[in-house]
């Protein structure tokens, strides 16, 4: 059976049920990347030029850590899944410049998802996928349709049951990948709510961002997640913020930040990386839209490689008296 190695890192967090789907349902096994760790850190960061963004560092460790284990990798090139809106040069050049650092690499199977060049031309970037593993083309429509469907099941099981994506990946995987969501004492009780913002690849990875979602629980915080908002609530809050997006996935830091800044979440915090272009825009447009409204504390957190635990500990205990003491006011102003 044709091995396919999946990078834990990147998109990983968005489409893995969709991939792992349609290879399934060709045929092949899927194999992912272990969960990122210090020396996936290094051996990523070793083999591209110290300005590249933190992410893409993990991308090339993970991609190092499958060179053995599988007989191709997969590393599409996702250019624009919404029309006229693009996304980040970094995800456009995936596939050629991990060729270029990483020449030990098992064959990559690339293709461009471009929705701009029409519905004909994506349709063939899914099949020079699938012909790898069949020449029917026939097959490889319902591995498509069934990875869809994938698809849509885990948006929904976020955004309907409140699931980050690893407990969604847990559900709908054979190997649990997070702890299931069953109302923990800690959630039971909880009293503050605070809205992350920013891409899953940062606030998923527990080891660049050191837990923070379960340092949040462990503070007895309910956490709230751009996943856990629908498609069309995401859409209408960039509409009412800037008008239309420009980036791809920029629902995930300026539409979860205005909705989550609209809808009484007790703080939010945004999540980017030092060396983001992207992210600096928009997580500025956040916090400029936080500062107007002026009713909801909002808190952004720059992480790098040398982000110091103990740092990440102290603004988020610092965050959270903070918002303790605005809730203390406010009763006492009431009362
Ligand atoms: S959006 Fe920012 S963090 Fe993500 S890949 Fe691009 S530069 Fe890196």
């Amino acid at each position: 059976m044709i091995k396919i190695g999946i990078p834990r890192a990147l998109l990983y967090f968005q489409y893995y049920p969709m991939w792992k789907t349609f290879f399934e349902e060709l045929g092949a096994e899927v194999v992912v990347s272990s969960p990122t760790t210090q020396t996936m850190l290094a051996q990523g960061s070793s083999r591209v030029v110290t300005d590249t963004c933190l992410p893409v560092k993990i991308f090339c460790g993970h991609v190092l850590s499958l060179v053995n284990e599988c007989d191709y990798i997969f590393i599409p090139a996702i250019r624009s899944v919404q029309k006229r809106v693009y996304n980040c040069s970094k995800f456009l050049g995936l596939p050629d410049m991990t060729r270029a650092v990483i020449p030990e690499s098992p064959p990559i199977l690339d293709t461009d998802i471009d929705v701009n060049k029409g519905r004909h031309r994506l349709y063939y970037a899914i099949y020079q996928v699938g012909r790898h593993f069949t020449r029917n083309p026939f097959k490889v429509k319902r591995a498509g349709q069934a990875a869809w469907q994938a698809h849509l099941n885990y948006r929904q099981l976020m955004s309907h049951q409140g699931l980050t994506p690893p407990q969604a990946i847990g559900e709908v995987s054979a190997i649990p990948e997070a702890e299931p969501k069953t109302p923990s004492d800690s959630q039971a009780s909880a009293q503050t709510t605070i809205a992350l913002i920013g891409h899953p690849y940062l606030l998923y990875d527990e080891h660049i961002n050191h837990r923070f979602i379960h340092r949040l629980e462990q503070a007895h915080c309910k956490v709230l997640t751009p996943e856990m908002v629908t498609t069309e609530e995401l859409e209408l809050a960039i509409a009412r913020l800037v008008g239309r997006a420009s980036w791809t996935y920029e629902d995930e830091v300026v539409g979860a930040g205005e909705h989550y800044l609209q809808s009484g979440a007790d703080g939010v915090i945004g999540i980017m990386t030092f060396g983001c272009g992207p992210d600096s825009l928009m997580m500025d447009m956040v916090r400029r839209q936080a500062t107007r409204l002026g009713t909801t504390p909002f808190m952004s957190l720059t992480l790098e490689e040398h982000t110091a635990e103990a740092g990440v500990i102290t603004r988020l205990e610092a965050f959270l008296d903070m918002i303790q003491r605005k809730k203390r006011r406010q009763v006492a102003v009431c009362v």
